[in-house]
């Protein structure tokens, strides 16, 4: 069986690594020769709106998925009349626009900040008044790791901030003081069955995921998955789709979704069962899903911009480090380490020493 991605970074890496036990091959389109994928698989360098670059791809492989949010929606289109392509594209048109993002979330009952389409700059005002202050705005399009966002306090921001963002269609969010950052990852199999990870705590830096703990028997996860499990009927979705949660007070707000492995499972490689990659390869495969169980308390650190000293890290008890081959550079996601251990409390005193050795402190 042929795999083909489109999209050759870490999370196909990933992917591909979860797929070989299982006799998979795979295929990667990607536009950069230096894709860090590119080493495990045949890959199409070119772009993603070339049409006869994702056909060939598509005609070597006997199943599609992406790892890459922003294939545009013309690509996905016509890929399934060619070959089996999950997640559907409907998952993937919606987390590529907040506004359609939020009403869906609004359409199936699943709570959300305070929200407003801006279109243009006339409609700051109406919307400030409808959201509030503080309030984000946001593009509605292209946004990832904190970019294309602007945080608003008084309405004299509003203006800069729109054309700070290249004033293009926005949407303003209200400014939600959240006491937990979570996410849930959920997969959903060709045959409709569900599975659901113990949800995750998830730290930010610069707009950039930090560090995510596996939270399980958390008193918010059968809410969570209530919510993740609508989204997964609304699609009629087969892999895996992640969703980000605010939560305030006994409050879960919905964020947004990510229809595809996220960076908040990777503690799933070590830490579960089954890891995301390997359930989502089942789950666009056709096979019964595995079990998410997490074998214990499992945390994740990115490794941003820089190596650490990895003989330091694997150092520590429980920790397991995954480098991408990627080239070093400010603000980029280079590798993670994951950390499972028996016991929670000792988990907290390991993951202060991984935090020292990455030079977090
Ligand atoms: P996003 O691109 O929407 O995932 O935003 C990146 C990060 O910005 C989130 O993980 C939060 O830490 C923060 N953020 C985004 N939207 C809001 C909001 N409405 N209220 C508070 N923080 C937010």
């Amino acid at each position: 069986m042929i795999v083909g991605i489109l999209g050759g970074g870490q999370l196909a890496r990933m992917l591909a690594l979860a797929g070989y036990p299982l006799g998979l091959k795979f295929r990667f389109l990607d536009p950069s020769p230096e894709a860090c994928a590119g080493h495990l698989g045949g890959q199409v360098i070119a772009g993603f709106a070339d049409h006869a670059a994702v056909l060939r791809l598509a005609d070597a492989a006997h199943v599609v998925t992406f790892e890459f949010e922003n294939v545009p929606a013309q690509t996905l289109a016509f890929l399934p009349e060619r070959v089996p392509t999950y997640p559907p594209a409907e998952a993937l048109a919606v987390a590529q626009d907040r506004l359609r993002e939020k009403a869906l979330f609004r359409d199936l009952g699943i709570a959300t900040a305070r929200f407003a389409a801006v279109d243009n700059p006339n409609d700051l005002a109406s919307a400030l008044d409808r959201v509030g202050l503080p309030a984000i705005l946001k593009t509605r399009t292209l946004g990832y790791d904190g970019k294309g966002q602007v945080t608003l306090r008084a309405p004299s921001d509003a203006q800069p901030a729109w054309a700070r963002l290249g004033g293009v269609p926005c949407t303003l969010e209200e400014l939600v003081a959240f006491d937990r950052e979570l996410s849930i990852i959920a997969v959903r199999g060709r045959n409709g069955e569900t599975a659901f990870y113990p949800i995750a705590e998830n730290l930010h830096r610069h707009g950039i995921l930090h560090l995510s703990r596996c939270r399980p028997q958390d008193p918010m996860q059968a809410e969570a998955e209530d919510a993740v499990r609508r989204l997964l009927d609304a699609f009629g979705y087969v892999g895996v789709l992640a969703l980000e949660i605010f939560q305030v007070g006994g409050r879960l707000l919905a964020n947004e979704i990510a229809p595809r492995v996220h960076n908040t499972g990777h503690w799933t490689i070590e830490g579960a069962v089954t890891s995301q990659f390997e359930n989502h390869l089942r789950a666009i495969l056709g096979y019964p899903l595995g079990s998410t169980a997490a074998h214990g308390p499992a945390a994740m650190v990115n490794l941003v911009g820089q190596l650490p000293d990895l003989g330091r890290v694997l150092a520590v008890p429980g920790a397991h480090v995954h480098v991408y081959g990627k080239e070093p550079r400010p603000g980029r996601k280079l590798g993670h380490v994951t950390l499972c251990t028996a016991r929670e409390d000792e988990l907290d005193a390991l993951l202060d020493e991984v935090l020292r050795q990455v030079g977090e402190p």
